[in-house]
């Protein structure tokens, strides 16, 4: 099983940096290109594109991570109220933290980043080609954006699941009840609205009224089974994979994208961040995706209408 870990930038996986900087120990760390005619050539051919984002994509269209400086949400960080325990020591608080984000989304729009990988993805699929994408987002702005079939590792702000019946459904309501309507403001002066637990989100399946839970894989909970499996596949079979937001030592990309690499596939990330673990990859593209993207993934001459 393999579970969602605490993270902080630099201390994330770091077991699995070191695995696989010990993996590639020997072999010539000659710097990767970000020549990107060479990239348009491989990825008119690649008959199956594997694309990994993470919370770089999302920054650029102003969704709030929640890590880092100014990463607070009232007097905390996401990984201090994105945990079973937070949850059941203090439902009301962590709802209205979701609450919040959830309503947060509805102000915020796909970027330019999240269009390209749509836009490719059904233009690709018309020429017969595969596009598969892997997001740890849970905002769901790729769908939104128009991308079809998104594996979402760490779940969704817009599903619940039920506590008591393990019911797992979408919901977009705002508010996603009346008790939390205008809850959830993030200044650290704000008091809890300490929700008597049945006003918050209920299973509506009949007979349940279960309290629900946001559907997002929390720290320290397993990550589906069945989503990995597939992320698996699709790796396994990829011809070309680009990482996208997210720097390549910090998990997901840390896990996925060096056996890529290992495969001998190219992999080119998309990122603000140049780290030890690109020199792994065949291209590097520094900058904002939203501005990098479109032109990597824009129609090549080559291919076929
Ligand atoms: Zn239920």
């Amino acid at each position: 099983m393999l579970t969602r870990h605490l993270y902080c930038r630099g201390t994330v996986t770091r077991s699995l940096f070191v695995r696989s900087k010990k993996k590639y120990g020997n072999q010539d760390m000659s710097h990767p290109s970000s020549d990107l005619a060479a990239f348009r050539e491989i990825f008119s051919k690649a008959k199956h594109v594997a694309i990994l984002t993470g919370a770089g994509v999302s920054a650029e269209s102003g969704v709030p991570t929640f890590r880092g400086a100014g990463g607070f949400w009232r007097k905390w960080e996401a990984q201090q109220l994105a945990t079973p325990e937070a949850f059941s020591r203090n439902p009301s608080r962590v709802w209205e933290f979701y609450h919040y984000r959830r309503e947060v989304m509805l102000t915020k729009t796909p970027n330019p980043a999240h269009l390209a990988i749509a836009e490719c993805q059904e233009r690709l699929g018309k020429q017969g080609r595969v596009v598969t994408l892997v997001t740890q987002n849970i905002d769901e702005l790729h769908r939104r954006a128009g991308s079809k079939d998104v594996l979402e590792l760490h779940g969704s702000l817009f599903k619940t699941r039920c506590m008591s019946c393990g019911h797992e459904s979408a919901n977009h309501k705002s508010p996603i009840c009346a008790a939390l309507k205008g809850k959830g403001a993030p200044d650290p002066n704000t008091d809890d609205a300490k929700i008597p637990v049945n006003y918050l989100p209920r299973c509506e399946e009949a007979d349940c009224r279960g309290l629900l839970r946001p559907a997002v894989v929390w720290f320290g909970e397993n990550l589906d089974s069945d989503i990995l499996r597939r992320v698996e596949e699709e790796l396994n079979s990829c011809d070309l994979c680009l990482v996208v937001g997210t720097s390549s030592i910090v998990y997901p990309a840390a896990m996925f994208a060096p056996q890529v690499a290992a495969r001998g596939v190219p992999v080119a990330e998309f990122n603000m961040e140049h780290t030890p673990a690109t020199m792994q990859f065949q291209f590097h593209f520094h900058g904002p995706c939203a501005t990098t993207l479109p032109a990597a993934l824009a129609p090549h001459q080559f291919e076929t209408k």
